[in-house]
Parts: C-alpha cells; structure tokens; sequence
C-alpha cells in the first residue's frame, strides 16, 4: 500500500463545499485586504486560544518577527530558542539585527531544556522563544519560573501546536505573546500563507496593529517607527474560519492515530517512540531511530511506497545561511544528537487506519533485517 507523507488534496475534497463557499462570498465581496473576515477571524481565534486579543498577520515568520519588535527586541539583543525547529526564530531575528542563543532539548521530550534556558541568560537576554515542537508542549511550568526570575518575556512559537494544551492550559496562553503559523500543512492551515500573534496584553496587540501595515494608526498617518507590509487577507481569513471550526475534531483524529502508532511499535528494537504528554496535538508523529539506522529506514520506506520526512537535518547553527550570528558545533549536544535519529511518519487526519497499520508493518519489517 503506497502512503503519501502528507495529502492536502484529500482534505481539500472532504471540506471543498464549505470552503467554496466562503472563498465566494470573499470574492463577491469587493474588499479583500483588512475587513470582516479578518476581523471575525481574529475575534474567534483569539476565544479558541484564550486570549483576548488575535492579530492576522502574513506568516508565521512574520508573526515572530513583529511579536518580538513587539515586546521591544532590538539590534545587538539576544533571544533565547532551541536550534532543532527549522529556523524561523532566527530568521525572524536577523531581520531585527538580533542575535540567537541556543537552549539544548531535553533528551525525552525534544523540546527546550528549561535548565539549559537558564544557562543562557545574559544581560543582553530579551525574550525566551520555546517551540511547542511537532505539536508537544514544552515545559511551561519550569520554563514560566526560570523565565520571572531573570524577568524576561516568554513569546511561545506555537506554528505546530494550534490546539495544544501544556499543564492542562492552552499554549499560546502562557508567554506575554504566541506566534502562529497558518501555512496549508499545520493543523490549522490556510490555502496560502497565513500567520497571527495572540497576546493578553492590549497595548502589545495594538502595536502589532501598527507595524503589521506600514507603522499605521490611521490610513497614511505612521507613527510607529520601523512599519511592515504583513497582513492576513480576507480569502485566507475566510477559509480559516471555515477550517477553525474543524480542528479540534481533526486533532482528535491526530491523536488517536497516534495512539494506533504507539499500540502497533511499542517495542520494536532500534525505536524510540515520542513522550507523548497530555496536550500533545501531534502536528507530526516522530520516531527515534537508533544505531545509525535512520536514514536507512527512511529509504526503505521510500521503495515500499511510504512517505517519510526529517524535521529536522539541520539544526540553525550548522546552516551555512545562519552560521557566525552565535553559537557553533557543540552548543546543544542533545539536539545535535537528534537531529541524526528523527524521522516523521505520516500523520494527519485523513489518513485511514490500515494506512497506520501499512506505515507501521513496514517499520517493523525494516528493523527486523539484521544490517
Ligand atoms: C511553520 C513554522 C514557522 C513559520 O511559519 P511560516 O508561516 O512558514 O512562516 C515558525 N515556527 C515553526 C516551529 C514552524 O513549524
């Protein structure tokens, strides 16, 4: 049985109407930049979150990027994040001028180390960016304390955490700011880009507001300094309306795939099977895969027509793009180690359960050969 990785054709077909609908109804509407569906939009996000206040923004990266200006980091500051999420944070924080320091992940949870957190802090330290990753939530508990003692704003990433719960509160609900992003494979996606910062903090919301278009508070008046183009538009905002409405029943499915994952590999030599906290939203399903075995695996896979991804190979500071902004080879041994073991399976609300068990069967089968 050939399992694609990931199929957002076959979720377009089960919402197609719904979608079709509200696409329409945007493009009949003549205002498509900044207007009800936006605005109805971040009013629901920010109730589904728990926060009072949802700002659209453009990306994900984007939604870092202005929180971050937001909470007041500067040229020459230093922002605290794991190396093991692709880059965004970083990203984010060159356009700033700032600098990322690298936490290491805690070896069971693969999420940020909240000891290794509180190594890092300087006098330079202006935010602390944990990353709910692959939709697990980080320690906020310890991480919330390290975070007051040093008294420095927390702004959770969560781009793959969109439902996710950490000590029974939602994610997004425990920094001063969160950051999402809407890009059509999360687990809530647009059909494009798409991104949002939450926050509780009406003046920081506000701010947002104004360097999301140009440093505006009225049209053609910029008061803010340093403004941005970076607005969610009405089509997107549409379909997201429509898609919030079906989350937290296509997490459930995530969940109990993951479930099904775990029943059919507990066991098998040579994995490492994810921690699987509560409030986990399972954006993606990721094995450890030990004695140099992974690539292997993934290859195997590939001939049997199963779809398998690394995220990620590269942690930030071995990125040829990202190199000389901080720390090199060696600042989080834990993540470094990681990043040659994991391997995602498919994962995602469509697929069915003899899917799950074809993925699993033809895990089991590859780590039975001797090497
Ligand atoms: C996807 C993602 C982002 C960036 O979102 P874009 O919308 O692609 O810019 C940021 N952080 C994490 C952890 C992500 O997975």
């Amino acid at each position: 049985m050939r399992v694609p990785f990931g199929d957002l054709a076959r979720e377009f077909e089960g919402q197609q109407a719904r979608l079709e609908q509200a696409a329409l109804r945007v493009l009949r509407s003549g205002r498509y930049v900044l207007a009800d569906e936006v605005t109805a939009f971040e009013r629901e996000w920010a109730a589904f979150c728990g926060v009072e206040h949802a700002v659209g923004v453009a990306s994900g990266t984007d939604a870092l990027h202005l929180a971050l200006r937001g909470v007041g980091v500067g040229p020459g500051d230093e922002v605290i994040t794991v190396p093991n999420a692709a880059g965004y944070t970083a990203f984010a924080l060159r356009q700033i001028g700032a600098r990322p320091v690298y936490a290491d992940v805690d070896a069971r949870t693969w999420t940020i180390d909240p000891v290794s957190v509180d190594r890092r802090v300087t006098g330079r330290t202006r935010a602390i960016v944990p990353v709910h990753l692959y939709g697990a939530p980080a320690d906020m508990r310890a991480l919330a304390e390290v975070a007051r003692r040093h008294n420095i704003p927390i702004v959770e990433d969560c781009a793959q955490a969109h439902g996710a719960e950490a000590h029974g509160r939602p994610v997004g609900a425990w920094g001063v700011a969160a950051c999402w992003s809407f890009y059509p494979t999360k687990n809530l996606g647009a059909l494009g880009d798409g991104g949002a910062v939450t926050t509780g903090d009406a003046a920081l919301s506000e701010k947002i507001r104004r360097l999301r278009q140009y440093g505006w508070t009225d049209k053609y008046c910029a008061v803010e300094p340093g403004g941005f183009n970076s607005r969610l538009d009405e089509l997107q905002a549409s379909l997201l309306r429509v898609k919030l409405g079906m989350l937290p029943a296509r997490n459930e499915r995530r969940r109990a795939i993951a479930r099904l994952y775990h029943a059919l590999l507990a066991g098998t030599p040579g994995l490492e099977l994810p921690a699987g906290q509560p409030g986990h939203v399972y954006h993606l399903f990721v094995i450890r895969v030990l004695d140099g075995r992974r690539d292997a695996l993934r290859d195997a896979l590939a001939r049997m027509g199963i779809g398998a991804a690394v995220h990620y190979p590269m942690l930030d500071y071995l990125q040829p793009a990202l190199a000389g902004l901080g720390d090199g080879p060696g600042a989080a041994p834990v993540a470094e180690r990681l990043a040659n073991e994991v391997l995602s399976l498919p994962c995602y609300p469509e697929l069915t359960d003899d899917e799950v068990r074809a993925v699993a069967e033809g895990v089991k089968e590859i780590m039975s050969y001797e090497l």
